[in-house]
């Protein structure tokens, strides 16, 4: 943990410092050692959050682009249940830095005890698997509500360039087609469309990823993937299609987000 309570006020870890545990109100021991990062430790093993798990850099590296007063914040259910956020903004999203792989039941868990809740995710240990293709249009565009796209997946090769249907000639042969349910018309070619396209981009790419942890696909809560770079990846839903796609977004536009928006749900929705 980075606070502890120290005579009845929040306190970073120095050399000495006992404190007492925000959450469970058990004593706590500032651990300060020469290789370690400061941090407060329970004195006796027992139970507190057990959804808390071990403080990496990354984990740090995050919670430091939001205020101290936004850090480790305590929430507690109408049923008495008590959790410690790694972040919960002063509009009431709080935001869950994940580290280590989790269970669907773990996830599930979280989401229904926060509900206003976002994701962010350590791909650095996965980002081998994660491929990135083609982009997509903005899909309440023209083209982007007239296309069905092909599933990319590693090694199809005419899929990871970007290959479509236009649901326009599919209703010629099939009245009934919508993007669900939609076979017929000829192949189109991204390369073809790729002007309009990049006219109306707005982050949307295909992508697969091989082996995935699907627990993160099947989220309710929006999940960020940040594989260290300036751009985050947000997994989304395209269209009706049900095609998996992500999202590319500034990571400093999703702390600035964060800052504004009541719902997770608004995030990088248009004002
Ligand atoms: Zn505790």
């Amino acid at each position: 943990m980075q606070y502890s309570q120290v005579a009845g006020c929040r306190s970073e870890a120095r050399p000495g410092l006992k404190g007492e545990c925000e959450t469970c109100g058990h004593a706590t021991l500032a651990k300060c050692g020469p290789r370690i990062r400061h941090h407060w430790a329970h004195a006796f093993r027992q139970h507190c959050d057990p959804w808390w798990e071990n403080e990496t850099d990354w984990h740090r590296g995050w919670k430091a682009l939001f205020p101290p007063s936004f850090r480790e914040v305590c929430h507690r259910a109408e049923d008495g249940e008590i959790h410690r956020a790694d972040i919960k903004t002063e509009k009431g999203i709080v935001v869950e830095i994940q580290h280590s792989a989790m269970s669907d039941a773990e996830r599930i868990s979280r989401e229904v005890f926060y509900k206003n809740l976002v994701w962010i995710i350590d791909g650095s240990v996965f980002v081998k698997n994660f491929d990135i293709y083609h982009p997509l249009p903005d899909p309440e565009s023209e083209l982007g509500k007239d296309a069905v796209w092909i599933k990319a997946k590693r090694g199809m090769e005419g899929a990871n360039r970007g290959l479509f249907i236009r649901l326009s000639e599919a209703i010629l042969e099939d009245p009934q087609a919508t993007k669900a349910r939609c076979s017929g018309g000829f192949y189109c070619y991204f390369r073809d469309v790729e002007q309009e396209l990049l006219e109306t981009y707005i982050g949307h790419h295909q992508f697969d990823w091989v082996r995935p942890r699907s627990t993160w696909l099947d989220a309710k809560c929006p999940v960020y993937i940040d594989f260290g770079c300036p751009y985050l990846v947000r997994i989304d839903t395209y269209d009706e299609s049900g095609l998996r796609c992500i999202r590319l977004v500034v990571k400093n536009d999703l702390v600035q987000e964060l800052h504004l928006r009541d719902r997770m749900t608004d995030l990088f929705a248009p004002p």
